[in-house]
């Protein structure tokens, strides 16, 4: 198939296929573009529906997000993960705001030096909400591009990815670029699927190497693979008779940076110290269903236990510290283990409220 043969192709296929009502397809703008790309990276189109609605509610314009609180806007994004993608957008709307006059620029190269945008996410934005040819290769059109090709080698490896922008930049046609893109991410996430493509519907079969060699599974090759290593933390979920359960904001840098979290301890004897920092008297404990969570280079093991702890005062002494209402929550970032952990603490604070001195 010639180029002009790959993307007629493809076009023909979005008139009678493609995807046209989704949330960021209406009224489109470079914002919404934009949002809906972040929040599609690892994350499936169902998942993200609601999750798009109610940002866009919260936050219409690029505007509003810089001028939202940062725990607003980690609020919108608690359940989606990689939380660095609802800090960079904030700054990103930000610098949109302070050096661009509340516009995005219009070329490519401009968009990838803002923070969180991505050569992809760059030429989605383009194409999709500007109309400028530019090729995108975000997961979907990494693994159609991959099979069409046949590319060997795993695409995370800078050679390997050179080579597959390649291709899309060779395929990317000149006119209706915003379909074709739209096409090439629906084409990856209705039918050239992971594990079951359906290449009997794919309009690109007869050129489709992986799919002429019957190798379609083969392609895109997978990372070598090694273990993670392990850790282990002990949270405790220190409540108060309101019950309340002590949080802490994280540091904006790093794991789970900016969101409030349980504080994390070595082992129960810790917990003195701690109590000593809030000046709290700790009574009877209880240790919760513990949990794994898988990070991107390592698991945490996460051992939680619930403790009653009384204190002399409701306001806790020190910033970024406080009291979270299991009953009347806050609008507050959390990360999605400790979400988790609060349900299971007012789970079984209804069932069986701690009382008692320590044991
Ligand atoms: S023919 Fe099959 S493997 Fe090739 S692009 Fe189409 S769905 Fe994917």
């Amino acid at each position: 198939m010639s180029p002009e043969q790959f993307s007629a192709a493809v076009l023909a296929w979005y008139d009678r296929h493609g995807r046209k009502d989704l949330p960021w397809q209406q009224g489109i703008t470079p914002y919404r573009v934009w949002v809906s790309e972040i929040m599609l990276q690892q994350t499936q189109v169902g998942s993200v529906l609601g999750y798009f609605d109610r940002f866009m509610a919260a936050l219409p314009t690029v505007k509003e997000l810089a001028e939202a609180t940062e725990d607003e806007v980690l609020h919108l994004w608690t359940g989606l993960g990689y939380y660095t993608r609802a800090r960079n957008l904030q700054k990103t709307a930000r610098l949109i705001m302070a050096e661009h006059g509340g516009e995005f620029p219009q070329d490519v190269e401009a968009l990838t030096a803002l923070p969180g945008i991505g050569r992809s996410t760059a030429g989605a934005i383009a194409s999709l909400s500007m109309g400028l040819r530019a090729p995108i290769l975000d997961g979907n059109v990494k693994r159609v591009l991959a099979r069409y090709v046949a590319q060997e080698g795993y695409p995370g490896e800078p050679k390997v990815a050179k080579q597959l922008w390649q291709v899309a930049e060779r395929l990317t046609p000149h006119e209706r670029v915003n379909h074709y893109t739209q096409a090439m991410m629906d084409l990856g996430a209705t039918l050239c699927t992971r594990s079951k493509p359906s290449c009997l519907l794919c309009p690109l079969r007869s050129g489709c190497q992986a799919h002429l060699l019957g190798l379609e599974i083969r392609y895109p090759m997978p990372k070598p693979r090694k273990a993670l290593p392990q850790k282990r933390t002990l949270m405790p979920l220190l409540t108060n008779g309101a019950g309340e359960i002590l949080l802490y904001r994280r540091p904006s840098s790093g794991l789970w940076g900016g969101l409030w979290s349980l504080p994390e301890l070595d082992d129960l004897q810790g917990l003195a110290a701690l109590a000593e920092r809030h000046a709290l008297r700790l009574g009877a404990r209880q240790e919760l269903a513990g949990l794994t969570h898988t990070f991107s280079h390592f698991q945490l093991a996460i051992e939680p236990w619930l403790i009653r702890a009384e204190s002399a005062s409701h306001a806790v002494a020190e910033a970024d510290w406080l009291w979270y209402n299991l009953a009347t929550p806050p609008r507050l970032g959390l990360a999605a283990p400790v979400k988790k952990l609060l349900k299971r603490a007012a789970d079984q604070l209804n069932a069986d409220p701690l009382t008692g001195e320590q044991p």
